[in-house]
């Protein structure tokens, strides 16, 4: 099974992941792109300098080739290996950010990325739905750091936040939790929709 977790800034998406990995039983493996892969490595590198002035369709490209890579190298084998996969973010976030916030289309973006992963979509996918002003507040301005991408408007995450309720609504296979709630109960949320999808 093939469980990604999706949501803006400081919705506590890792936070969740690491806790609810701790709680199951069953052999699985965590990860998020780009997860060590060398290639992928290499390219978040490229995405992630602060001097580039990069043209979004590079940046929809390059986030794709990095997943492909990772997804290959790392979350294919797991799965082949029977083992649960939990990935912090995936191809949704491409839609939300690169297809909506950034204004490319989700249905480019989804044609790149649908070439990139060919049938390896997630089984399941948890949505942790947060205000941005709130997801924002979370992330001391100290702990942010000053990467490219890290350095977007309220504006663009207000996008991104109605780009992934647009992509809740459209695919089944995403679960929206509450990600305003306390962190506990974020988890304990979370812990329940993969233990009923593994019965
Ligand atoms: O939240 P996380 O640490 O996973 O994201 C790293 C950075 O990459 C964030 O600034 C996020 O907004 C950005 N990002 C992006 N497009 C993606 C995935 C992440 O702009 N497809």
């Amino acid at each position: 099974l093939f469980i990604t977790f999706e949501g803006p800034e400081g919705s506590g998406k890792s936070t969740v992941m690491q806790a609810v990995a701790e709680r199951l039983t069953v052999p699985l493996i965590r990860t998020r792109e780009p997860g060590g892969i060398r290639i992928s490595e290499a390219i978040r590198e490229l995405l992630l300098a602060d001097d580039s002035d990069m043209d979004p369709r590079t940046e929809a490209l390059l986030f794709a080739a990095s997943r492909r890579q990772h997804l290959v190298e790392k979350v294919l084998p797991a799965l082949a290996a029977g083992k649960l996969v939990l990935c912090d973010r995936f191809i949704d976030s491409s839609l939300a950010y690169q297809g909506y916030a950034r204004g490319i289309g989700t249905e480019e973006i989804l044609a790149i990325n649908q070439f990139a992963v060919e049938t390896h979509m997630p089984d399941l996918t948890l949505y942790l739905k947060v205000a941005p002003e709130v997801g924002l507040s979370r992330i001391s301005q100290n702990d942010r750091t000053t990467n490219r991408l890290d350095k977007e408007s309220l504006a663009f995450h207000q996008r991104v936040c109605e780009g992934y309720d647009l992509l809740a609504a459209q695919y089944d296979r995403i679960v929206t939790l509450d990600a305003s709630q306390p962190i506990e109960q974020v988890i304990e949320s979370a812990y329940q929709v993969i233990l009923n999808r593994l019965s």
